[in-house]
């Protein structure tokens, strides 16, 4: 969707027509401007003519439905994907916010394609208007957005800032802000900035490795955003959000997955809490996400026990630890993970 195209088309229209029409879009849900009924009928068919809605798309479904991946070709021919994953009382879709991603994680499928470019506020909507044009079908709603699909959010801060606003907008989808999160690398500049915006977002550190010489080594980003720099502006993104955070710990077989890695990733987070806990909230700021790793080549994912009991050490000393349930494995759709299928898609 061309949203600079939308506003030439309307330039000798009523001002109150664009506000219709987004609202037709973005909060109703239509896909075909016959069924915007409060436009006059010939404004309607310039819009079918020249402001097509057809978001162009393949869709790939596995666990019985719970999971859906789009892969989506914008009007550049660049795809991207984007998965919805249907839980027992949510839909949550996973959006991307750039085509590939020039932070070169070596365990992430969307880093080894590098970065070709950033997506536009209307291309992140875009992923979210087409799951929740199948899920209307069924009246049901999008009831949060995660931003772990291909790119860094947080590095494409201004789009990614601008969308996040639309999707919680009421004119547009109406998402509670409590219900929108943000994943990084660990961009300390974005955590700054996102720190001062005075919002309820949520907020994931994709951590994976307590140890800086280990995590140098699979997360390049680590070079020049060191993990205690990282973690002090967490610090203060709590402080002025007073939000917890989401520790994302990807368990790689042999790599971090060990009984040291748990007790060193224990002493991380403790150290953490303890230096900044002065306040009258003394629950933990934190929570660590295990997230099983899709192999996605080069890598092994560990095996169910190494899980337990990584999650034990961390349990027995108190750190509130939950496991990503695993969607979509068979089709790729696990957020993370998406893009090198692309090649093989087709
Ligand atoms: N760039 C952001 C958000 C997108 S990646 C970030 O890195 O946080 C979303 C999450 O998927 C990250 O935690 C990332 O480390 C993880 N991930 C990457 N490759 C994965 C894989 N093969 N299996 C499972 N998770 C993966
Ligand atoms: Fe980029 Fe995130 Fe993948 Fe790293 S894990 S390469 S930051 S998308």
């Amino acid at each position: 969707m061309n949203m600079e195209k939308l506003e030439t088309l309307l330039k000798d229209e009523k001002s109150f027509r664009k506000k219709q029409i987004i609202k037709a879009v973005f909060n109703e849900f239509i896909e075909n401007f016959d069924d915007a009924t409060n436009l006059p009928k010939d404004l309607r068919e310039k819009l079918k003519k020249e402001f097509p809605l057809k978001i162009e798309h393949k869709l790939f479904i596995s666990d019985e439905g719970k999971s859906i991946k789009a892969l989506i070709t914008l009007e550049d021919g660049q795809k991207i994907e984007s998965v919805l994953m249907r839980h027992k009382d949510r839909n949550t879709v996973c959006v991307s916010s750039q085509v590939g991603c020039a932070m070169g994680c070596a365990f992430c499928a969307t880093g080894k394609l590098g970065l070709t470019r950033n997506l536009n506020v209307y291309e992140i909507l875009g992923q979210i208007l087409l799951f929740q044009r199948l899920l209307k079908k069924e009246n049901e709603r999008v009831s949060s957005v995660v931003f772990m699909g291909m790119g860094e959010p947080l590095l494409n801060y201004e789009n990614v800032l601008s969308a996040v606003r639309l999707i919680n907008d009421k004119e547009y989808f109406n998402i509670g802000i409590r219900h929108i999160s943000i994943s990084t690398c660990g961009i300390i500049s974005g955590i700054k900035k996102l720190a001062k915006e005075n919002m309820q977002i949520n907020l994931a550190l994709s951590l994976h490795f307590s140890d800086e010489r280990k995590r140098i080594e699979f997360m390049p980003i680590e070079r020049a955003n060191h993990l205690t720099d990282t973690m002090s502006v967490i610090k203060e993104f709590i402080q002025k959000t007073g939000r917890k955070i989401m520790i994302e710990y990807l368990m790689l077989k042999g790599i971090n997955d060990s009984e040291k890695d748990a007790q060193k990733l224990a002493d991380l987070l403790i150290n953490f809490e303890t230096e900044k806990a002065h306040g009258k909230n003394k629950a933990p700021h934190y929570f660590v996400n295990i997230i099983a790793y899709n192999p996605t080549g080069g890598f092994k994912s560990s095996d169910k026990k190494s899980i337990n009991d990584f999650k034990n050490i961390l349990t027995e000393k108190g750190i509130d630890v939950v496991e990503r349930f695993r969607f979509g494995r068979e089709i790729s759709g696990a957020c993370g993970q998406l893009a090198l299928n692309n090649v093989c898609i087709k």
